[in-house]
């Protein structure tokens, strides 16, 4: 065993607000933000941001890499996203219907996206993958839904990763099948038989606790050849990726475009917005179903959501950040070789993962990363990470000095066996 570092500095207004949270928010805190989930040292609360900064409830600062868990693609309180979410607020957020900026982002979708037809808006990920499933099934008239085993999709009962409160007949239409094998997909799909509505896929492989993979395009030319034979609808899941890859959408360097989308963490660059497009065979379907929500008209986030994606189109966008995604990887890489640690880096530079070998309990992950975390270092030990278009070079030099010290201590910790 080796003794778990302290934090950089103690985190007294964070205990205690832990402490009070504790008597009147069920577990201290809900979900994938519940920091009892990570190694002991994370703080729970944070009071500021700017950036790629980001400051805890007791002043300590970080260069983050977590970006809201992806959110925030340009940084925090981007001047010119916040500017077009305040002028829009000076004229009011929600009304009777909604503002006129609907149309504009709607219309920026379209010209986006390259399969995009039309866009609706909704406010959370699962919003808008839920809306997918309903529009397949709408539009189709069938009911099974393939998915890949242990992809993620929201917090609700039809593809929540747990099984609490939920019941089989919640996913009494799912079947599933392994990413990136499409003989899996097309067994999948013959099971389904004529009852296949659609087929849902993230850009790529990024489950937790494991190597995340590039999507194969041989995998989305078969995703589409199903959906094309049955008439079904090919769902991309570009909740986490969309628009840190690619502003047409993440498969469209693979040339397969999807029949519909789902979109929200960075498309207004942390105001609560999803979307999801569509083509024209899905127009009908989408006119037919009731989907809404008191907030989904909300006009802030969708100004900010314009001002976001002007910046995102430019191809200097993901650029930057895989340039950036580039130069950590490249020097953690490097460390680690020098340190005598083996470790594997997966999935594009924008959205990085570092897994150490021979790790099963993830303890030398979780003390690189709060190595990290101390020396004011924001990384995530199994979860993949997030650049943004604010980490400049010397953030990431900032962060590698961390990342140095952090593996010279995975090193002493665990020495290689004689
Ligand atoms: N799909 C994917 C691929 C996601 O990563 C997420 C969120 N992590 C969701 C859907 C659900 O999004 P939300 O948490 O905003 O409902």
């Amino acid at each position: 065993m080796t003794a778990q570092p302290p934090v950089r500095r103690a985190l007294p207004v964070d205990a205690e607000l832990r402490r009070r949270a504790a008597a009147v928010v069920p577990g201290g805190l809900w979900g994938h933000m519940d920091v009892s989930r990570m190694p002991a040292g994370y703080p729970q609360f944070f009071e500021h941001a700017e950036g790629c900064r980001l400051r805890d409830a007791d002043g300590n600062e970080y260069v983050d890499f977590m970006c809201a868990y992806g959110p925030m693609v340009l940084g925090y309180r981007d001047p010119q996203v916040e500017a077009a979410a305040a002028a829009q607020a000076a004229k009011g957020d929600v009304f009777d219907g909604p503002a006129p900026v609907l149309v504009d982002l709607a219309e920026r979708f379209v010209e986006t996206v390259a399969h995009a037809d039309w866009a609706m808006f909704q406010k959370n990920g699962a919003d808008a993958t839920t809306t997918c499933v309903t529009l397949a099934r709408a539009g189709t008239g069938r009911r099974k839904i393939l998915v890949a085993k242990g992809a993620y999709h929201g917090a609700v009962p039809w593809c929540s990763p747990s099984v609490a409160g939920v019941t089989a007949e919640d996913r009494a239409h799912l079947l599933e099948y392994e990413y990136n094998d499409a003989d899996s997909l097309r067994a999948a799909a013959a099971a389904a038989g004529g009852d296949l509505a659609g087929v849902v896929a993230t850009a790529f492989r990024h489950d937790v606790r494991r190597d995340q993979e590039l999507a194969d395009p041989a995998f989305a030319r078969a995703a589409r050849e199903v959906c094309d034979a049955a008439d079904a609808a090919l769902i991309l899941d570009d909740v986490r990726a969309g628009f840190r890859l690619h502003p047409a959408g993440s498969w469209e360097p693979l040339g397969v475009r999807p029949d519909l989308s789902a979109f929200s963490k960075a498309i207004a660059n942390g105001h609560a917005l999803a979307a999801v497009a569509g083509t024209d065979r899905w127009r009908e379907a989408a006119t037919q179903v009731f989907v809404t929500g008191s907030f989904w008209c909300s006009a802030v986030a969708m100004a900010a959501s314009l001002a976001t994606l002007e910046r995102l189109a430019a191809p200097e966008a993901s650029q930057h950040m895989a340039a950036m995604g580039v130069r950590l990887r490249d020097g953690i890489d490097a460390q680690a070789a020098a340190h005598g640690v083996s470790l594997r880096q997966s999935g594009p530079p924008q959205m990085p993962l570092i897994l150490f070998d021979d790790d099963p309990d993830l303890a030398k992950g979780s003390l690189f990363c709060l190595e990290a975390l101390r020396r004011g270092v924001y990384l995530h030990p199994w979860h993949n990470m997030f650049l943004s278009t604010a980490h400049r070079p010397e953030d990431v030099d900032r962060a590698l000095e961390a990342t140095d010290a952090a593996l010279a201590a995975v090193a002493r910790g665990f020495p290689a066996a004689a």
